[in-house]
């Protein structure tokens, strides 16, 4: 079980909830040391029957917990889960090998065949594959509905429908999805909502205060932040979190005790660097919207985005991604992102350098053209991951660009 967070400190601050570990030491090292170790010793007989069938033990075997696996959980439910019902007390955390490994553990811990399960048309490329391929295979049905119409869920609902998934904003289009209606319908039906908070992190938005039930999160983006770490995160009530746990021992998409380190590091400064990518976004989104070589911007922090007051009614920043449409052809866009010198051509995102997609050529290869245009990837799109560079080399790099279009 995940000890309560910084015992005596009662914040709900995000700075300060980044910046100090949640958990006690128990050494007198500030930072924390890298538990290099599959097993660990029991003290004696009885705490070695103790620990065989306490779940999620940190210091009994690493697929079981790992002491920094505890700490990675205990921050993130503390930041996720800090104006939701019941607080962070009431609630609790899961840590997996990628982003992927949190929502595997999700869907197959949570649906059996029979099951039915909405989601929507725009998600995660292989998040959408558990809809149309695994889950599936499985014997669970899944209807897909456009996230930005709400009647579209209300008509997916069956009395089989135990889950609803939501991503917002979507990669890589950042359509936004209206998180406290669907939360709201989902639980009138009996139905568990789950959100990828992936992009919005929990600086910005906090699905289980808009009364969502379980929050995913690939850490290898924003959380992490470095681009050098792989991991995933779950935050849910306690009770479904001890739902899912079986799962997740089965599954065995275990966190390296570094990639752990790694995460943990990089949430330091994740109040810090969110509001770096928010604003430096922004003031990008802004000048490119009004580029001529620019066809149109999708940031729902532009008031010219079509779902931006939603986004402003739920979230408090509008992170680092934009999809931008170049004037001009697949040819003109290649040109584009072949011109950019601060951004790399690196898919990935959330991190502190800017990294930039032709978005058509990274799905080209899986997705057909009609496949393409429901996704709404035109051959013309750029994802954009803003980083933390200065805002005005960035823009002096987006106009040299631009010129060659
Ligand atoms: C990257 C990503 C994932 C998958 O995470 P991995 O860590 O690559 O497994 C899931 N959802 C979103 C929104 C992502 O951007």
């Amino acid at each position: 079980m995940t000890r309560p967070a910084r015992s005596g400190l009662d914040t709900d601050q995000v700075d300060t909830l980044c910046t100090h570990l949640p958990l006690q030491r128990e050494d007198s090292a500030v930072a924390p040391s890298i538990p290099w170790s599959a097993t660990f010793v029991a003290e004696d007989a009885q705490d070695f029957a103790r620990m065989a069938s306490q779940p999620r033990h940190p210091r009994y075997y690493t697929r079981y917990g790992n002491p920094l696996h505890e700490q990675l959980a205990a921050q993130v439910t503390s930041l996720e889960a800090r104006d939701a019902p019941g607080g962070t007390a009431a609630h609790a955390g899961l840590v997996s090998a990628s982003g992927m490994g949190a929502i595997s553990t999700v869907l197959l811990g949570l649906l059996r065949a029979g099951d039915h399960v909405v989601a929507q048309t725009n998600h995660y490329m292989a998040t959408a594959k558990c809809f149309s391929e695994l889950l599936p295979r499985l014997g669970v049905r899944c209807t897909l509905v456009d996230q930005t119409d709400l009647s579209a869920f209300e008509a997916a609902m069956t009395p089989e429908t135990r889950l609803v998934m939501l991503e917002t904003p979507v990669n890589p289009t950042c359509a936004v999805t209206d998180l406290r209606a669907v939360a709201a319908l989902a639980h009138s039906r009996g139905a568990v909502s789950v959100c990828d908070n992936t992009f919005a992190s929990p600086i910005n938005q906090q699905p289980l205060a808009l009364g969502v039930d379980v929050v995913v999160h690939s850490a290898t983006k924003y959380l992490s932040g470095h681009h050098d770490a792989m991991a995933g995160v779950v935050v849910a009530s306690q009770g479904l979190i001890e739902r899912l746990w079986p799962t997740q021992i089965c599954l065995g998409a275990v966190l390296s005790p570094m990639d752990s380190f790694l995460v943990l590091r990089g949430l330091r400064t994740l109040a810090l660097r969110v509001r770096q990518h928010n604003r430096i976004a922004l003031e990008l989104a802004s000048f490119l919207e009004q580029h001529p070589k620019v066809e149109r911007v999708l940031y729902p922090g532009l008031p010219s985005h079509p779902q931006h007051a939603l986004a402003a009614s739920q979230m408090s920043g509008f992170g680092g991604v934009m999809n931008l449409m170049i004037a001009g052809d697949y040819a003109a866009t290649q040109r584009f992102v072949q011109a950019l010198r601060l951004p790399a051509q690196a898919v990935s995102l959330g991190g502190v350098e800017s990294l930039v997609v032709h978005a058509a050529a990274m799905w080209g290869g899986t997705l057909n053209d009609a496949e393409l245009a429901v996704a709404g990837i035109a051959p013309n799109s750029v994802r954009l991951s803003v980083g933390v560079e200065a805002a005005e080399d960035l823009r002096a790099d987006l106009e040299q660009a631009l010129r060659s279009v």
